[in-house]
């Protein structure tokens, strides 16, 4: 099973309509519509990419694949989501999703970073997750910068001291941890 749908296969039975939820790297909206279907109109999906391409096309996914669906697409880093989010996310969001690296058949120079995506998890971890809710992280040792993010998420994460699954496939790791 490719990691992907392994995020989508844990978060399946937790999401329930209603819910609050954040795709914090929309890239081709996967994810963003996989939350959005679980969710349904009466919760709330956030998403956020800083290229303005990913959420034209994600928006044309959603439109198509989740009608009627509540979702607000942010063009801004991830690492600036505490200036677009609602307080009422704080502590109340159940899952919040980071496919990791750049986008395939896009610009590869545009991919994530280390330092935005460690601000962005500490946001994520330490302001939005509710009691029982998900993070789940993907990243991509395989281009430049990868590995370096890699480690970086790894070393932020086993300092969590939170009990985490992680999942290595030939190149991708996911990592999968709930708020005790
Ligand atoms: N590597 C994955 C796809 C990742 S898409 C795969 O192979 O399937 C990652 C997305 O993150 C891209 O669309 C990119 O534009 C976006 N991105 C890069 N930096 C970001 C940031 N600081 N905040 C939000 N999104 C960002």
């Amino acid at each position: 099973m490719r990691l992907t749908e392994l995020v989508h296969q844990h978060l399946h039975g937790l999401l329930k309509p209603g819910d609050l939820a954040i795709d914090a790297t929309v890239g081709n909206g996967h994810d963003t519509v996989f939350l959005a279907q679980r969710i349904g109109a009466t919760g709330h999906v956030h998403g956020f990419d800083i290229q303005h391409d990913a959420l034209l096309h994600a928006r044309q996914h959603l439109d198509k694949e989740a009608p009627g669906a509540n979702v607000e697409l942010h063009l801004a880093g991830h690492e600036t989501m505490d200036r677009h989010l609602p307080g009422a996310m704080a502590a109340s969001t159940a899952a919040i999703v980071f496919n990791l690296g750049y986008l395939p058949g896009a610009d590869k120079s545009v991919a994530t970073r280390a330092s935005t995506t460690l601000a962005a998890l500490q946001l994520a971890w330490g302001t939005y997750l509710r009691p029982g809710g998900v993070l789940s992280v993907l990243c991509y040792p395989g281009h430049p910068g990868g590995q370096k993010e890699a480690d970086a998420v790894e070393q932020w994460l086993a300092d969590l001291g939170a009990k985490i699954t992680t999942t290595r496939s030939a190149g991708p790791v996911l990592h999968l941890v709930t708020v005790e």
